[in-house]
């Protein structure tokens, strides 16, 4: 077997490509590092089930040989990322995606995609089944992602529905573990390198927002059990309904770390949402998945790999 994993240099791409390499199959990575690391490449030198592709998934590439699965996971992904790109991220969500699944179709592969709880944008329902259709502030400074990975969806949705392209959709809920970047942006990241670095702790608006986090081994054993499922499109909420507050997270980052953490408040970006849990009702019914690791357990081995590995000075 041999799947193509777009993104592989990535925080969950690079999970994945250890995760089908663990399987025993090869793994062809397509990745131009304008978010991932070289370092995810780099630490499968001498793999000979490993092969690597320099490109934008938007400009021109290909694939040699034979494909059974593909893994689309290249996009900028953390708010501050994005919003710094946001025609790319509106580029790799569109143009990206078609060049992606043109790419399947011809190699009668199936496609997983990498969707996102951002669909369901500032949710009224709660916890947020896949039936709900959402609440995205269209012309928001958020909507270059969270409306790029609805047309995704859509145009994913459509190819599968005419019978021209197996596709499955995950909608990835907020996702921690090692190697999420120490400047990535994102709330554990940043409470995590600042607690360690003896920093205040960044908390936006009240801190009265909630978010459900997953540990990343337990999403990419929900990705792989989809990728597993051929012929179900999906879309598969995939997270952890443990819900917690942004200043409960920081309690427990403070906890874990030993550090006696202080808060820095600042402005609640545009959009933020109030409150974010998945219902995995279908990724338990479709899949037999649920997350095994627990918050603390978690972010246990995320402040782990934090110490262990260099910091860059300029992280926040
Ligand atoms: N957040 C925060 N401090 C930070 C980074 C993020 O308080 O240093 C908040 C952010 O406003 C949001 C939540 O933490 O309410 C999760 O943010 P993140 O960027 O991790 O993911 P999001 O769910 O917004 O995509």
């Amino acid at each position: 077997m041999r799947a193509v994993v777009t993104g592989g240099a990535g925080f969950i791409g690079s999970h994945l490509v250890d995760a089908v390499l663990d399987r025993g199959w090869s793994v062809v990575v397509v990745d131009d590092f304008s978010s991932g690391l070289t370092e995810n490449v780099t630490r499968y030198a001498g793999e000979p089930r490993f092969e690597f592709i320099e490109a934008d998934i938007c400009g021109d590439w290909t694939v040699e040989g034979p494909v059974d699965l593909v893994l689309n996971f290249a996009s900028p992904a953390s708010p501050p990322r994005f919003l710094e790109r946001p025609l790319e991220t509106l580029e790799v969500g569109s143009t990206g995606v078609k060049k992606v699944a043109e790419m399947a179709i011809e190699k009668g592969a199936r496609l997983v995609q990498a969707s996102t709880s951002e669909v369901y944008g500032e949710p009224q329902v709660h916890p947020q089944p896949e039936e709900y259709w959402g609440n995205v502030n269209p012309i928001g400074p958020r909507s270059v992602y969270d409306e790029s990975k609805r047309y995704a969806e859509a145009l994913l949705g459509a190819y599968h529905r005419l019978g021209l392209l197996d596709v499955g959709v995950v909608r990835i809920f907020n996702t921690y573990g090692p190697r999420l970047q120490a400047t990535d942006g994102r709330v554990v990241s940043n409470f995590v390198h600042q607690a360690l670095s003896g920093k205040p702790l960044t908390v936006y608006g009240t801190g009265r927002q909630t978010r459900s986090f997953c540990y990343v081994g337990d999403l990419v054993r929900g990705i792989l059990a989809l990728a597993d499922l051929e012929g179900e499109l999906g879309p598969v909420n995939l997270g952890n309904p443990q819900e917690i507050t942004v200043l409960e997270l920081a309690q427990v980052v403070g906890d874990l770390t030993g550090v006696s953490v202080s808060l820095e408040y600042s402005d609640l970006p545009t959009d933020d949402p109030t409150q974010r849990k998945p219902d995995i009702s279908r990724a338990r019914a479709l899949l037999g998945w649920e997350p095994e690791v627990s918050l603390r357990e978690g972010l246990l081995r995320t402040i782990e790999w934090y110490s262990a590995n260099a910091l860059p000075a300029d992280a926040v």
